[in-house]
């Protein structure tokens, strides 16, 4: 990592994942997006091959490096996702009452027949099943089937293309939760030092735990986000956001395959269950939308993001709008200022004990990190310093949602890009962690250096008497002195 370090001066405490596709792949456009304020790169494996998405990890790094800033990468599986096969010229217009033919044909195509990605779905389907395809915008009801076909009405017009999405709200598939493709991919994640795993269409806190095997036996196994798109999660929501890292609220197939009208509430269940369980939770899809062409969101849009924001999410994710936009730079930089703008009108939230639902802190580093940021908040202290071997106290004052910087030291580089993910946390690479007082020094250096810091600032220490330990249990006020090597 480069000397100078988050030369962002004043970065949002929202994080912003920012999807990487035509649009964003070189190391000069993933410096910018950088620049602008994201903090995680999301690598979608349903598109392209292991060695492009392997150089563009690559690139990551590449540009993390040249900006001194720590990034994580978030890798995306397919998992039970459906999707066309190719279609003769790549695209079809669809008419309200053309009849369509799922085929199981690996062939040449006659016009007016389709094919899946999952062929048991000529097998799963029943007369009357809707089928929605393209993200929803073309919708099919199935009329009948024979051993060779199984025949659908369009009943919503629109265009088809090559590889898109199939959804089936509301049937039963017996599909995996993890195909061999998703298995293969995990292993290379793994293997690439990709620091989130998003797992698509979550259905059982079982999905989470079986990639969690698979991902045992690799050192630094990546942490796992639960992709919640299907109603079945929402049934299984606690169990699911104990099991996973993260969580991704995932409105694209959300929306989809539950009912629209009630997407806000859904978000703002699924946020609180994270907070609940203190485990970070990213919104995503159509955020800034409309900036995929244009140079300015929505109103809608720019209310939506600091809807997010206020509602307790931890980060908000750019898909269309960087991967193959016509301004990702501007698109990061609109969601950086929706979230400086709104953060001020944020406040912390500290759970009831009866209320939480995580666990694995140590009761006493937990009351200590909430004693920290109160006092923290009290003084109007710069900067709140935790030393963190696993991001585990970093992630507990993150939910906790006060409004000071948590800057967050650790040993361990994953660790540092796993904070990345933190509402409000800034990792600290670099920093002497074996000693409080000579951490203290630095963060305080680097925080004159770089301009967070002046004389008479207040800077808080959450540390432990043990240094060595895991258990916080010390708080310490500094106040900065006059000179550089006071
Ligand atoms: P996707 O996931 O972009 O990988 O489909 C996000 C979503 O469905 O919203
Ligand atoms: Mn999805």
């Amino acid at each position: 990592m480069a000397a100078v370090s988050f030369h962002r001066t004043a970065a949002s405490h929202t994080k912003i994942v920012a999807t990487v596709g035509p649009a964003s792949g070189s190391v000069e456009s993933l410096r910018q997006l950088i620049e602008a304020g994201v903090d995680v790169f999301r690598i979608n494996t349903a598109h392209g091959q292991p060695a492009e998405h392997a150089e563009t990890i690559a690139r990551i790094r590449q540009a993390s490096a040249q900006v001194g800033q720590p990034v994580a990468v978030l890798v995306d599986l397919a998992g039970p996702k459906i999707r066309l096969g190719e279609i003769p010229g790549g695209q079809m217009q669809c008419q309200t009452g053309q009849r369509l033919r799922f085929v199981r044909s690996d062939g040449p195509l006659l016009p007016g027949e389709l094919t899946t990605s999952y062929p048991q779905l000529m097998d799963d389907l029943q007369v009357g099943d809707r089928l929605m395809l393209a993200d929803g915008t073309v919708g099919l009801v199935v009329r009948s089937r024979s051993a060779d076909y199984v025949e659908c009405e369009v009943v919503q017009p629109g265009i088809l293309r090559s590889r898109q999405g199939v959804n089936l709200p509301g049937v039963k598939l017996s599909l995996p939760a993890l195909s061999e493709q998703d298995v293969a991919a995990a292993r290379w994640a793994a293997q690439q030092g990709a620091d989130f795993l998003g797992l698509s269409f979550v259905r059982r806190p079982e999905d989470i735990l079986m990639l969690r095997e698979i991902l045992g036996p690799y050192e630094s196994s990546p942490q796992i986000v639960a992709k919640i798109e299907k109603p079945e999660a929402l049934h299984h929501l606690e169990a699911i956001v104990r099991a996973a890292d993260a969580v991704m609220v995932a409105r694209g197939d959300l929306g989809v395959e539950t009912d629209i009208a009630q997407i806000a509430i859904v978000q703002k269940q699924i946020v609180a269950a994270c907070r609940r369980g203190r485990k970070p939770v990213i919104i995503a899809t159509q955020m800034l939308e409309s900036m995929t062409h244009e140079q300015l969101p929505t109103r809608a849009e720019a209310t939506d993001v600091a809807n997010a924001i206020l509602d307790g999410a931890d980060a908000c994710m750019l898909s269309a709008e960087t991967a193959v936009g016509e301004h990702p730079v501007a698109a990061v930089q609109m969601m950086h200022r929706i979230a400086l703008a709104t953060e001020p009108f944020d406040r912390p939230r500290v759970p009831a004990a009866d209320e939480s639902i995580a666990e694995g802190l140590d009761p006493v580093t937990e009351a200590t990190a909430r004693a920290a940021g109160q006092l923290a908040e009290q003084l109007g202290a710069k900067i709140l310093l935790v030393a963190t071997a696993t991001g585990a106290t970093a992630l507990c004052l993150s939910k906790y949602r006060f409004r000071t910087p948590v800057w967050g030291a650790s040993p361990s580089e994953a660790v540092l890009r796993r904070m990345c993910l933190y509402w409000g946390v800034v990792p600290l690479p670099d920093a002497p962690t074996e000693n409080s007082i000579e951490l203290l020094a630095y963060a305080i250096r680097k925080g004159r250096l770089l301009g967070h810091l002046q004389p008479g600032d207040r800077v808080v220490l959450l540390t432990g008497s043990d240094v060595t330990g895991r258990t916080h249990n010390m708080i310490q006020v500094h106040t900065v002195p006059a000179s550089l090597d006071g």
